[in-house]
């Protein structure tokens, strides 16, 4: 074993499978800027007080950041979310709203390790700050729905729930810790710590003995004041027109205090239920102005590139893009024409690669085949004095005996017979 390899929970990504990884995002920024959203690319490291303020009862910010102390005394976060940075640019850079804008990268979480859980995983997302109007909940969650089935999944259940008002919230959160406390003898060990910290975080407990008192516990739906019920009803309708089916899961709470009225999740059917959540998101309040901004609604989600990846796997969906060159070049002249026409062909837009350290034919045919080119150019000794290349079909028109049919061309026609061979 060498003696170095990742850290757990990191990963290499190798090609073909990096090829995917780059056509997921430019697929989710199709989606996203076709609906009027620009891209925010933001630092990975923040000051720590940035993922403090979304709040101190979720395990990503007490228990799993990655911080630090930099060389200038300055205490540091590895990003694990970036609907905080996203908050802090707006409040530092202070946009005209609405500001509709989308993001794709790494974030860090100290977690323990499994398939579809990692310390380094990668997000796409979008946030909106500065509107509250349940279209715009509409718009978000179906721009998800649209970019989970561009990727050709269909296993994917959308989860739909609101928080109501903070107030309606509140009074809810009271009603359950009552509720809870008076069973509190029932509850696994772990709830009964979160409970004393958050109590709807109770309710996203998967642990089977807290199965039964869960399931039994007040539905906020009974809390709902006039406004929060309306605007549930408003995007319940939006969903409907557009077509997309959806689940309303009463238990479905974001932990942070900042969430009201929509929280949603999109489960991938096909993983294991506690990995499922391929993302998720919701309105929030209350976070920009905690980072020293105006109050500003905000509305958006996170969706994990990695664990869909694992979904699309299991659908047999969204396969590697090919990474394959247009164009071979075989050179068993020392190199220098192979230099020369795969210069000239890639200045053209012809893709094309070639073999080093002037190996034999039989070895640089090899590569070629290896290289998926659809066509290989040929250079020996014959061609440099006649002036001509041999082109020779890799893949189609193959002749029975496996050999494509090669015709010679002159080396002044060559890069534009294969620029028109090509397209
Ligand atoms: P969250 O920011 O916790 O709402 O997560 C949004 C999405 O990011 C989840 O639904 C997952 O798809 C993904 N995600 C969160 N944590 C991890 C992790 N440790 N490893 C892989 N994906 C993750």
């Amino acid at each position: 074993m060498p003696e170095f390899q990742t850290s757990p929970g990191m990963r290499d990504i190798l090609p073909p499978e990096s090829a995917r990884w780059r056509k997921f995002v430019d697929v989710f920024a199709q989606v996203v800027q076709g609906a009027g959203y620009g891209q925010v690319i933001s630092p990975l490291l923040e000051d720590l007080g940035v993922f403090q303020r979304i709040g101190d009862a979720t395990d990503v910010v007490t228990k799993e950041m990655y911080d630090f102390v930099d060389k200038g005394g300055r205490h540091i976060a590895l990003r694990p979310e970036l609907t905080a940075s996203i908050c802090r640019a707006f409040v530092q850079h202070r946009p005209v709203t609405p500001w509709k804008i989308w993001y794709t990268g790494s974030q860090f979480r100290y977690e323990k390790p499994q398939r579809g859980r990692y310390r380094q995983f990668d997000q796409v997302g979008i946030e909106v700050l500065g509107a509250d109007d349940p279209n715009l909940d509409v718009e978000i969650i179906a721009l998800g729905w649209e970019f989970f089935h561009s990727l050709g999944l269909q296993q994917v259940k959308l989860l739909l729930n609101s928080l109501g008002e903070p107030a309606d919230r509140a009074a809810y959160v009271e009603a359950l810790k009552a509720y809870f406390e008076a069973n509190v003898d029932a509850l696994s060990d772990e709830s009964k710590v979160t409970l004393q910290k958050n109590p709807l975080r109770v309710l996203d407990s998967k642990r089977p003995q807290d199965a039964a008192l869960v399931a039994g516990a007040p539905k906020i739906a009974a809390f709902y004041s006039e406004g929060a019920a309306a605007h549930f009803a408003a995007v319940q309708a939006g969903l409907t027109s557009l077509g997309i089916p959806f689940t309303v899961e009463s238990k479905l709470v974001r932990g942070l205090d900042y969430y009201r009225h929509t929280t949603f999740e999109y489960q991938g059917l096909t993983l294991d239920s506690a990995q499922n959540a391929l993302g998720g998101g919701g309105r929030y309040d209350g976070l920009v102005e905690s980072l020293g901004g105006p109050a500003t609604a905000g509305v958006g989600f996170a969706l994990g590139l990695d664990r869909t990846l694992l979904a699309c796997d299991d659908e047999s969906v969204f396969a590697p893009p090919a990474t394959e060159v247009a164009v071979f070049v075989v050179d068993t002249t020392g190199g220098s024409e192979a230099l020369a026409i795969t210069t000239a062909l890639r200045a053209v837009g012809v893709s094309a690669d070639r073999a080093y350290e002037n190996r034999s034919m039989k070895s640089q045919m090899k590569a070629a085949d290896r290289s998926g080119a659809t066509y290989a150019v040929i250079i020996g000794s014959n061609e440099v004095d006649a002036g001509t290349a041999v082109v020779r079909p890799l893949r189609a028109e193959r002749t029975p005996d496996g050999e494509g049919t090669q015709i010679t061309v002159p080396r002044t026609e060559l890069i534009d017979h294969l620029r028109k061979a090509i397209s």
